[in-house]
């Protein structure tokens, strides 16, 4: 028995499923999850002392490498200082003037824990705006597990088969309308029919919880289009895209402006962050200045706020999302060739920082119903075989996979190499 399978054990007492988050448990990937003791660079390292090139990256933040010296030198500095206070902190102030330099359509912002949070506190806040209660989201796009946004949503409840979770009730899910991702027609058909009652669309500008998925050109600008003629707010759930598609986000990257922007990960530099920001006039319906409530104990606390500062001042170095996406685009057409020389039937689709392998014979993967689709039994093989050769992805085929500027040629090569190693046992089968 491994290291890791004994600690998963002991995990499972006491924890429900021996994880504080569903997708770690490695459900139907025929193994327990692997433990990791430490993380630096590209490489995470297993209780065990096995290296593993991490293409999942604490699931996007670390989008310099693990354990990157100035983000951990930051938190370092600050440490003495005190971890919270419960008052302003001048950090937050920095903090809030980044991102709003940063993603222009974000004229003010509220600091809070986590993505949940963010998208939560966003759409409470454009109910509370338009005075509205219907909401309009995409089938397999995920923003947290907040009741409202629990609807045929991606991710782990995807990956669970449980795409409506039990526990949300049906009076509450049925303000939610679900529509296909990509597919602006049904889109336009949901506003003349209810337009007037809806009071945002939130959407996953790109796609990263049912694999990686980028917006059609159109799909996004139609959301813009119907948002403006029927008085409903846009929000972009940018905690994935942010600062990671391009610096601006996938608003910069596809030059679409929502109301409001949802941000995690990356903002908090590996500790618990998330934000929500936009217009002004929406903005100042958030208490203390307006009657939407919203709030935090530990929010803006200024040990995450000097990680995530220290992470966005490294990301504004000349070159860095262009350098990134090279990266990314030369890994997955590796991968390609390598899988057509198997003669496996592999896809990639990517966008900035982020990509996706597609096992199916089609030539792109635009929803839901065809992320679902492709062949899960193979994607398994295939994650099973890398991480024996020590190459990390995410354990799940409806998660997107995370490069950093950390990851060297070597590093790709040694993961195309690997995988071509992979291909070929899946080959024999
Ligand atoms: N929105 C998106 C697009 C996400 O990818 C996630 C998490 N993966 C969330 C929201 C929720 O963030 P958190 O897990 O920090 O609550």
């Amino acid at each position: 028995m491994t290291t890791s399978a004994k600690l998963f054990e002991q995990a499972c007492r006491h924890i429900p499923g021996g994880v504080n988050s569903p997708v770690r448990a490695f459900k139907g990937m025929d193994r327990p999850p692997v433990f990791m003791e430490r993380a630096k660079g590209a490489y995470l390292f297993d209780v065990e002392g096995k290296r593993y090139v991490d293409y999942v990256g604490s699931w996007g933040p670390m989008i310099t490498g693990h354990a990157d010296p100035e983000v951990l030198g930051a938190v370092r500095e600050r440490l003495d200082a005190g971890l919270s206070f419960g008052t302003p902190t001048a950090v937050e102030t920095t903090m809030a003037d980044l991102i709003c330099e940063m993603i222009p359509s974000i004229e003010m912002v509220r600091m809070v824990n986590s993505g949940t949070e963010a998208t939560m506190s966003a759409v409470r806040l454009a109910r509370g705006f338009t005075g509205r209660d219907k909401i309009v989201k995409f089938e397999g796009n995920y923003h947290g597990h907040t009741d409202s946004l629990l609807v045929k949503a991606g991710s782990g409840a995807l990956t669970h088969g449980e795409p409506s979770s039990p526990g949300v009730p049906a009076s509450l899910a049925e303000h939610t309308v679900t529509l296909s991702f990509n597919d602006p027609e049904a889109v336009e058909q949901c506003f003349e029919e209810i337009g007037s009652e809806v009071a945002c669309i939130i959407v996953e500008p790109v796609a990263g919880n049912m694999n990686c998925i980028p917006p059609q050109p159109g799909f996004l600008e139609t959301l813009r289009q119907v948002c403006d003629r029927f008085g409903s707010l846009l929000i972009f759930d940018e905690v994935m895209t942010g600062f990671r598609v391009a610096m601006g986000g996938a608003q910069a990257h596809y030059d679409v402006k929502p109301d409001l922007t949802c941000l995690g990960k990356i903002v908090g530099g590996g500790m618990p962050v998330g934000a929500f920001g936009g217009r002004r006039e929406v903005m100042e319906v958030i208490s203390p200045l307006g009657p939407v409530y919203q709030a935090g104990t530990l929010s803006g606390n200024p040990l995450a706020m000097s990680a995530g500062i220290a992470l966005l001042n490294k990301l504004q170095a000349p070159g860095f999302h262009d350098a990134l996406a090279q990266r990314v685009e030369t890994l997955c057409h590796g991968l390609e060739e390598r899988a057509a020389a198997a003669g496996i039937d592999m896809i990639t689709q990517r966008a900035g920082g982020m990509f996706g392998l597609f096992f199916t014979g089609q030539s792109r993967v635009d929803n839901f119903a065809q992320a679902t689709a492709c062949d899960g039994d193979a994607f398994r093989r295939f994650f099973t075989a890398m991480l024996d050769e020590g190459v990390y992805l995410a354990p799940s085929a409806f998660e997107a996979g995370f490069m950093s500027s950390a990851h060297a040629p070597e590093d790709i090569q040694l993961t195309l190499d690997a995988a071509e190693r992979a291909f070929a046992t899946m080959q024999r089968r």
